[in-house]
């Protein structure tokens, strides 16, 4: 020091002292609270946002840590994939959830991504990742992980492996249950379900909020009259405003389906006294199923979910404050959805829009013959078999079909029908992807063969489709469809589960400890909530992918 001059010196301290400012370690949270919105793309939080208040979505948008352009990096965009990207970090191909339910080839039956007859039903047995929650266990032994959910997948797969407990609607039951996988407190959802039938009562009917003008609803909306009949009949509700709610079952198909989450999460941080100033950093993992439900049956432009929206954002409100009553500067929150939404076709097609619905059923047990195959189904083994030189026809038996099973957006073949026909597997792969191109609303196709060939060049649609391929579990040959179109199953209602905007933007929004407020416009993923949750909690997680988002600093 001596030898420098003075200025000099002075400046290289400066730097000593930022560099270690910058070297510490962000404040860990006492708790990390995680809010998955089910069926929430971001689009939806940019429309309603003068409508919302301020102590809900604006809070952690104006307050906290804002990602303008966060978007799945891969194709299966379902509730079960996400829920793992969410709480793992990582992308299905590494999750091992690549949907909701795939084929079991060796069953020879579909698999759902979290049974487990030996836990009395359901756990992450399927689940192929250790989890932010499971790395916070390794180095906090005690530290409290719990899931929350109408669903099991969702509550399941965001708690991990090593998770306290998950907790989930048990519609047997009519409320809140768990699995022997884990140590379930059996008296909270005993006495949580005492509550139930108010929660129901204090709601005898949906109507609308109010929060949006109507001037400026119809503005945000597209609910013609004529087009309804394209929304699903769910519990009684009906396909308009006022929606009667006779049942617990109807209310989780309204956005007050979100209280009996909230309060069931609330009852659960008294309980099992999450988040105390024990030295160990706990996570509760939320995940709001009620927007999925009556988003599928009332499609994005209804109004039924521009209310969901604004009504969401009001329970948020309240659990905001309760957690900032209960842990004041001491916690984080982070909130994203597991995917987003695309129109009701119909509705798409209405407002000038390309949409379509694509039929690709499997057969149920009385279809006998070819003839009694769903339209592009049909389609496919016919244009398939005129490729490779079979001959078929409306009266051909079902046993003829190359395809055994389709679980989208996988098809699995019949190697029964190709080892008798003498055909090479690889051929028939490739002519069932041809075909597939063939049908109006498919984007792309793929056989799994290509998929496990290394290909630098890949394009960002089949980087996705691969992010999401797992060779065990994923169909012989897949299939992605264009924005707009859907698979189809009931011909009303819509869906979501493309590599599409629609479906891969969602809100990733942080608030709380350790968090540098901000609107952050770079390119990010959800997948990267556990990496940065991770630093904030002094432990590693992620996929190899994912990034700290820079919001936190390390
Ligand atoms: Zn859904």
């Amino acid at each position: 020091m001596m030898l420098l001059p003075k200025r000099l010196a002075a400046a290289f301290l400066a730097l000593l002292i930022a560099a270690s400012v910058f070297a510490a370690p962000p404040p860990r949270p006492d708790l990390v609270v995680l809010i998955s919105i089910d069926q929430f793309p971001d689009r939806f939080i940019r429309r309603f946002q003068p409508y919302f208040s301020q102590g809900g979505f604006n809070r952690l948008m104006h307050t906290g840590a804002d990602f303008t352009h966060a978007l799945y990096p891969y194709s299966t965009m379902f509730t079960g994939p996400g829920h793992a990207a969410l709480g793992t970090g990582q992308v299905p191909a590494r999750s091992g959830i690549v949907g909701n339910t795939w084929f079991n080839r060796l069953d020879g039956a579909p698999e759902y991504c979290v049974s487990d007859p030996r836990a009395g039903g359901f756990s992450p047995l399927n689940l192929a990742s250790d989890s932010l929650g499971d790395r916070l266990q390794e180095k906090f032994p005690g530290a409290k992980v719990f899931g929350v959910s109408l669903k099991d997948r969702a509550a399941i797969l965001m708690a991990g492996r090593k998770a306290t407990a998950a907790y989930w609607w048990d519609w047997n039951v009519g409320g809140f249950t768990s699995s022997t996988y884990y140590h379930a407190n059996k008296e909270l959802t005993s006495d949580f379900d005492k509550a139930i039938p108010e929660i129901v009562r204090a709601h005898p009917v949906w109507e609308p909020s109010g929060f949006i003008p109507p001037a400026d609803l119809d503005r945000l909306t597209h609910d013609p009259e004529p087009l309804r009949k394209y929304k699903q009949l769910r519990e009684g509700l009906g396909v308009a405003f006022p929606h009667p709610i006779k049942s617990a079952e109807a209310l989780t198909y309204t956005p007050f389906g979100n209280e009996l989450v909230i309060g069931f999460a609330e009852r659960l941080l008294d309980v099992e006294k999450i988040g105390t100033d024990d030295g160990q950093p706990d996570i509760l993992f939320v995940s709001l199923s009620s927007p999925d439900y009556l988003g599928h049956a009332f499609g994005p432009d209804s109004l039924e979910v521009a209310d969901s929206i604004v009504r969401t954002d009001r329970q948020l409100e309240r659990f905001l404050a309760d957690l900032d009553a209960r842990f004041g500067d001491r916690y984080t929150v982070a909130l994203s959805a597991d995917h987003g939404i695309q129109s009701i076709p119909e509705v798409a097609r209405d407002m000038g829009r390309d949409a379509g619905r694509v039929d690709m059923r499997n057969p149920n047990a009385t279809v006998r013959t070819f003839g009694e195959l769903a339209p592009e189904r049909l389609k496919l083994e016919k244009n398939a078999a005129a490729k490779l030189g079979l001959k078929v026809s409306n009266d051909t038996p079902l046993e003829k079909t190359l395809i055994l099973y389709f679980e989208e957006p996988g098809v699995y073949l019949n190697w029964v029908r190709i080892r008798e026909a003498r055909l090479d597997g690889e051929r028939v792969k490739r002519a069932i992807r041809e075909a597939a191109k063939q049908i109006k609303g498919v984007s792309n196709a793929f056989t799994n063969s290509e998929l496990m060939t290394l290909n630098r060049d890949a394009s960002d649609l089949e980087r996705a489709v691969r992010n999401s391929f797992r060779a065990d579990r994923s169909g012989d040959v897949l299939i992605t469809l264009r924005a707009g179109y859907i698979w189809d199953y009931a011909g009303a209602g819509t869906t979501h589960g493309q590599p599409v905007e629609d479906d891969q933007h969602v809100p990733v929004l942080l608030w709380g400890r350790g968090i540098t407020p901000g609107s952050y416009d770079r390119p990010v993923a959800p997948t990267d909530l556990a990496r940065t949750l991770g630093v904030l909690l002094g432990v590693e997680a992620g996929g190899p992918q994912s990034i700290v988002l820079p919001c936190v600093h390390q």
